[in-house]
């Protein structure tokens, strides 16, 4: 008996005291993207090189939401981060139309807390740093990889609370 208590009572194991959780925070997680609010959405999008036309991802340049083409060479992007906020799990599903748009209109806002904004990833073109919103549309019977080429006068951060 004595043995059994000596052995517990040097066991390192038993000694080391459990680490408190260690609270979520983007930056400090290099598994999950960095999260971009609206003013880091837009200076990301200002990075980019305008000055001439990129093949790398002109397929992809439409100023509306459209279907990645499948024969896109994903790798011509690099993931700078998402839009979702890691505190809700269910993001809402309404969309943010405030002048009379529609999900597929050029001049749709670009409403980060809003549908599909709120699960969209952020990538650019390795190329010219043009800055693209990424996203799944799950259907019943498909699925829908969206592109969408983020102009930096559409960023409406606007209605940031959920409904
Ligand atoms: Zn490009």
């Amino acid at each position: 008996m004595r043995a059994i208590k000596a052995a517990v009572a040097t066991d390192p194991r038993r000694r080391r005291r459990r680490a408190p959780p260690v609270p979520y925070h983007g930056d400090m997680d290099t598994t999950a993207p960095r999260r971009l609010a609206a003013p880091e959405l837009a200076a990301t999008a200002r990075r980019a090189d305008l000055s001439r036309p990129c093949p790398a991802c002109a397929a992809l340049r439409s100023p509306g939401w459209e279907s990645m083409p499948s024969a896109f060479d994903r790798r011509a992007l690099v993931q700078l981060g998402t839009l979702r906020d890691p505190d809700v799990d269910e993001p809402t599903l309404q969309e943010h139309h405030p002048h009379g748009t529609h999900a597929w209109s050029a001049q749709a806002p670009i409403a980060l807390a809003w549908y599909p904004y709120n699960r969209c990833e952020v990538w650019a073109c390795r190329t010219c740093r043009r800055a693209y919103l990424r996203y799944t549309e799950y259907g019943g019977y498909y699925h829908d990889e969206r592109v969408r080429e983020v102009d930096p006068a559409l960023i409406d951060d606007l209605g940031r609370s959920e409904p």
